[in-house]
């Protein structure tokens, strides 16, 4: 080495981007034998799907680039162009793309709060500010607060985690109406909702990606599988920043299953999803448990003893996810529906210690 290189070398502590310092590495408790913590489908993989994954791939190849059988099977499930669909590793990799392609360093990303944790995250590692607004006192999205950030982009997650309350949509409309600039609707959990939501629509709408996942509902979340909806040069756009090859070949295989094939199957436990829920939500009551009105598979139950509930559960291998100090809500914890043997056993903790 050079004396020259010497004395620019920069000191092994500062080598990273001063602003990661204060960036979370996103960490979950230990698995748990069974896991509400998370929002999965506690009902399994989809048959089809996990008979695809039996069957397996040539490994030796690389898949297709830019997961072409999948953009065509949701491109018929949505009645749209493939031109207007882009898959990802997980939705979380379709966030970050969309929110690095369509915002640049220093603009902003504005986001209901609280809501999927991950939103700021891929945002600040971007170098873009996220801006939170606080939920409505019903938790709805305050829309003219969320336009008056004249932000590069609003983020909207429809129904929204952790809280599980559905967006209006008069609310989504208006805000599409009114932004300066890209919505990004975040529909992980439409599936539950019992409502359309806005996948077929967003092409047309011109300024909206609809992004959803198959980690919920479709019971593949080992696999990361991702989607999302827009315009085709918005789409363009975002595939520009995925980059080829995100979507492995044994999981795009499987998607295009567990869309297709096992659509029957994924409707049924979704119906299931929906009367745990509902059922668990009733027994919280009775212990004087308060649940958020939840649309979602999961409910979220504001309680300052949230923390306790979450470890007493754990003690007995269920695992939840405690919040603390959630805006508007304080201490919660999130729980997600599961077949109802798996709910009467994390009742009896609750119970017990209620
Ligand atoms: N959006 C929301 C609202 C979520 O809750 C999650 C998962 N927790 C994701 C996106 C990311 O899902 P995935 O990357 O598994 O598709």
């Amino acid at each position: 080495m050079t004396a020259m290189d010497a004395s620019n070398r920069i000191a092994t502590g500062k080598l990273s981007r001063p602003d990661f310092a204060s960036i979370p590495r996103y960490s979950a408790d230990a698995a748990a034998e069974v896991d509400l913590s998370d929002n999965t489908n506690q009902w399994g993989t989809p048959p089809a799907a996990a008979a695809a994954l039996r069957a397996g791939v040539d490994a030796s190849r690389y898949p297709d680039m830019y997961g072409d059988s999948l953009k065509r099977a949701i491109a018929k499930m949505a009645g749209i162009g493939a031109e207007c669909v882009v898959t990802g590793n997980g939705s979380d990799d379709i966030l970050d793309c969309v929110i690095r392609a369509f915002a640049a360093a220093g603009d902003t990303v504005a986001h209901p709060d609280p809501t999927f944790v991950m939103l700021p995250v891929f945002s600040r590692i971007n170098g873009i500010t996220p801006v939170p607004v606080p939920l409505a006192a019903d938790y709805s999205m305050d829309a003219d607060a969320l336009l008056a950030t004249n932000a590069r982009i609003i983020y909207l997650c429809s129904p929204n985690n952790p809280t599980g309350s559905p967006t209006s949509i008069e609310t989504l409309r208006r805000i599409i109406a009114g932004a300066r600039g890209l919505v990004l609707i975040d529909e992980a959990y439409v599936e539950f909702t019992g409502t359309q939501g806005l996948l077929s629509e967003a092409p047309a709408l011109e300024r909206v990606v609809v992004c959803r996942t198959m980690s919920k509902a479709y019971g593949l979340a080992g696999l990361r599988v991702g989607y999302a909806s827009a315009a085709a040069p918005i789409i363009e756009t975002i595939e520009k920043s995925r980059g080829p090859f995100k979507l492995n070949a044994i999981a795009e295989l499987a998607a295009v299953e567990a869309l297709t094939a096992d659509a029957e199957w994924v409707a049924a436990r979704v119906r299931d999803a929906v009367e745990s829920r509902d059922r668990l939500a009733e027994e919280l009551r009775t212990i004087g448990l308060t649940p958020i009105p939840s649309v979602a598979n999961f409910l979220l139950v504001p309680t300052p003893r949230a923390f306790a509930f979450a470890a007493a559960l754990r003690e007995r291998g269920i695992a939840v996810r405690p919040f603390r100090n959630l805006p508007g809500i304080g201490d919660a914890f999130r729980i997600t529906a599961a077949p109802w043997p798996v709910m009467e056993r994390a009742l009896a903790v609750l119970r017990a210690v209620a």
